[in-house]
């Protein structure tokens, strides 16, 4: 990396951020508690995609009180669609903790705030600096990627030592009358004009004039990381057991991917007909029809789903499928109730449910 004089960056971003700062539900009053859940729910969440569930979240959970008070069962309902549902899980923690040690008010320092679950260097730096003017930086691939770039950094952004260098780095730098902006701005820059996927819009940068990448033409080859290892890939077959008014549903385990949601049945593999039938039977399930239904895809970060699904119509599932373990319920309970992840969406619109930031539509 050749010697860059990073304090440069400060007052063009800075003046940027002024004239572009885009209003967001979350900055219009920027308290700890707004701005934790806001930077939790935007962690791999688009800002369009989060607006609608904080607004609802902060609707239904005003508080840290009103957090730590609420069950599983409403956290998962308003994260339905968002993922990674352990990041809800963690702030109900987190919440409960706040109440018993801090009297329910979210502490001010970086490394309290560390200390909590679900609480990493960059929600703490972020929450630190934009509620509560600490100066302590915010760190996370987007700043990382913009600061790759503007001073040609090789080194592999994946590490944990390079982010850490990172973020002492912009410690030494950050202005001490306005670290939340600074902070914002270095994130706001990386969301809309030094962006990840494509070619960045070095036009409206603010460091246009000194960006080293911008002035060697390979923005795009900045920031360096290591190969991901490649998702494993789970084959699945699901179930869309319906009679007049019920659909079977079955809950996930409380630990592991997309813990304690619910889910259609399923089995494992792409079977055919037959062999979902035949399954059927071992649960003592009478079909009347059955429907082949699309193939769908689900990509997390670690592994892919890919789905085939039948429409299976029976008698009367409560008779029929007693001995399944399943659970049958009416299908507005279902939209109301249980929490469905958005991997099953091109499933569960044959019962005419919508999820994720379908259902804001
Ligand atoms: S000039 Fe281009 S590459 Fe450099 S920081 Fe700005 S947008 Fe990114």
């Amino acid at each position: 990396m050749e010697q860059f004089q990073l304090e440069r960056i400060v007052e063009p971003l800075l003046s940027w951020y002024n004239a572009n700062a885009r209003i967001l539900p979350w900055r219009e009053e920027p308290t700890a508690y707004r701005v934790w859940v806001s930077e939790i729910m935007l962690q791999q969440t688009r800002v369009e995609a989060v607006k609608p569930y904080y607004e609802r979240f902060m609707k239904s959970l005003p508080d840290v009180r009103a957090l730590a008070m609420a069950e599983e069962e409403t956290l998962l309902k308003l994260w339905e669609g968002l993922g990674y549902y352990n990041r809800v899980r963690n702030l109900n923690k987190a919440a409960v903790q706040i109440m018993e040690k801090y009297n329910g008010v979210i502490p001010d320092t970086y490394e309290e705030l560390c200390d909590l679950p679900g609480i990493g260097s960059y929600t703490a730096g972020a929450v630190a600096s934009i509620a509560y003017q600490r100066c302590v930086p915010a760190v996370d691939g987007n700043v990382l990627r913009v600061i790759s770039r503007i001073r040609l950094d090789e080194r592999d952004i994946l590490l944990a030592s390079v982010k850490k260098s990172v973020e002492q780095d912009l410690k030494q730098i950050m202005p001490a009358d306005r670290p939340g902006d600074f902070n914002q701005a270095l994130m706001e820059l990386g969301a809309t004009v030094c962006i990840p996927n494509g070619e960045p819009k070095c036009g409206e940068c603010p460091w246009y004039s000194f960006c080293m990448a911008r002035e060697q033409g390979c923005m795009t080859e900045y920031p360096k990381k290591t190969q991901k290892k490649a998702r494993s890939i789970e084959y699945k077959t699901i179930l869309v057991l319906q009679d007049e008014q019920k659909t079977a549903l079955q809950k996930r385990p409380a630990k592991g991917l997309l813990a304690g949601m619910y889910e259609f049945p399923w089995m494992e593999g792409i079977q055919d007909e037959d062999s979902v039938l035949e399954h059927l039977k071992t649960l003592g399930i009478q079909v009347i029809h059955i429907k082949k239904l699309e193939e769908s895809k689900h990509i997390f970060s670690h592994k892919e789903w890919h789905m085939t699904g039948y429409a299976i119509r029976v008698d009367e599932l409560e008779r029929s499928g007693d001995k399944s373990g399943l659970l049958f319920v009416e299908r507005e309970e279902t939209q109301e109730r249980y929490a469905i992840p958005a991997a099953y969406a091109a499933y569960t619109k044959y019962l005419d449910i919508k999820l994720g930031s379908e259902k804001f539509r």
